[in-house]
């Protein structure tokens, strides 16, 4: 179960989202402490916080930067169909059986709206609707700078510190969204499903690379032991860097729970060797990496952003033109002149 919570949640009665700005503050550390306390409210409206990069988002990041880091973060990936959340919904099942609390999120990087479209309407992920202990979230990205990068390492961040023993965010395998998703998490898992040419499409995808367990689902359809079959072959072709762990692949059938049990077996032998091999440590340092070096370029960009018009970067605009300055000396000295504290948060997500 999880370790200790805040001591004494407040009172959980209505409160609308009030916009008065006087208790900003004081209400965002109200909401951390009511996240921990398990509700969901109080975390949805953490997240969604967080998501909009709204004023608050730096308290918010403050509150629960001493919170987090218990949580393990198991992504999951894999292409349209394949049962990325049957698979989940049945994690999730066998999680709870554990007493674990778990949360999830459901990136879609293709769809620019937020908010149920994706998990929260399907009938296996409902089964979980009621259970206080866990809290499902999707999330879309497209027209967010930095696609699935952006706001997840974040809302990643919240839902460590209230309390969740286990993450899950599926994602599906679009573009880069699979090796993206791979960096955001401790264990990669893979789902692919017989016939389909999934396997096939694993390869082009580059998560031969980065998947940690595989995942033969459907395995009661024809070609499933031909698909275990290709992706062995596969993955002793791939170009793996860590040495030490040989990617597993597990069958099974989601819609049955069958193999369940294995796969949650095999993603504890995964949790084990990332803990004695230091390979936790170190996965966890380039995600922190990768982070603030994202959240420097987007207030980098939003400080160039918020130069006057007519101010500097047109003079040197101008000089560019004119042939006076070459455009990387012109940009030394954009960077010279942008000086720190001068722009928003966070920059606005780009048209489209
Ligand atoms: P996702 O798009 O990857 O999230 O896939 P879903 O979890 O929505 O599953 C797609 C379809 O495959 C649904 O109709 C599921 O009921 C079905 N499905 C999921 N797992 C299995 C399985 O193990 N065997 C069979 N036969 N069907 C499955």
């Amino acid at each position: 179960m999880t370790a200790e919570r805040a001591p004494e949640p407040r009172p959980t009665g209505p409160q609308p989202h009030s916009g008065r700005r006087g208790s900003r503050a004081t209400d965002v550390h109200d909401l951390v402490g009511r996240a921990r306390g398990g509700d969901q409210r109080a975390v949805a409206r953490l997240i969604s916080l967080v998501e909009d990069g709204s004023g608050q988002l730096r308290t918010i990041m403050q509150a629960v930067a001493p919170l987090a880091g218990r949580a393990r973060v198991l992504g999951l990936t894999g292409a349209p169909g394949v049962g990325k959340s049957t698979t989940t919904s049945a994690l999730v099942r066998a999680y709870r059986h554990r007493g674990s609390r778990v949360g999830v999120l459901a990136v879609d990087p293709s769809s620019p709206f937020t908010g149920g479209a994706l998990l929260g309407d399907r009938v296996r992920m409902q089964a979980h609707a009621t259970d206080r202990d866990v809290f499902i979230r999707s999330m879309a990205t497209r027209g967010h700078l930095g696609g699935l990068a952006s706001a997840t390492p974040q809302v990643l961040r919240v839902l460590d510190a209230a309390g969740y023993d286990v993450i899950m965010i599926e994602t599906v395998g679009v573009g880069q969204a699979e090796v993206e998703v791979a960096s955001l998490a401790d264990t990669t898992m893979v789902l692919v499903a017989p016939g389909m040419g999934d396997a096939i499409q694993a390869a082009k995808a580059g998560v031969l690379e980065v998947g940690d367990v595989f995942v033969v689902n459907k395995a009661d359809r024809d070609g499933a032991q031909q698909a275990v079959r290709d992706l062995r072959n596969m993955i002793a072709l791939a170009d793996r860097h860590e040495g030490g762990w040989a990617p597993p692949i597990v069958s099974t059938v989601a819609v049955r729970d069958e193999g369940i049990e294995e796969l949650a077996g095999r993603l504890d032998a995964h949790a084990a060797w990332l803990d004695s091999s230091g390979e936790l440590v170190r996965r966890r340092r380039a995600r922190a990496a990768g982070e603030v070096a994202d959240i420097a370029l987007e207030q980098l960009r939003a400080r160039i952003g918020a130069l006057p018009g007519d101010g500097r970067l047109s003079q040197l605009a101008a000089k560019v033109v004119g042939g006076e300055m070459d455009p990387y000396t012109a940009a030394d000295r954009l960077l010279d002149s942008v000086r720190p504290g001068v722009a928003a948060e966070r920059v606005a997500p780009g048209p489209g």
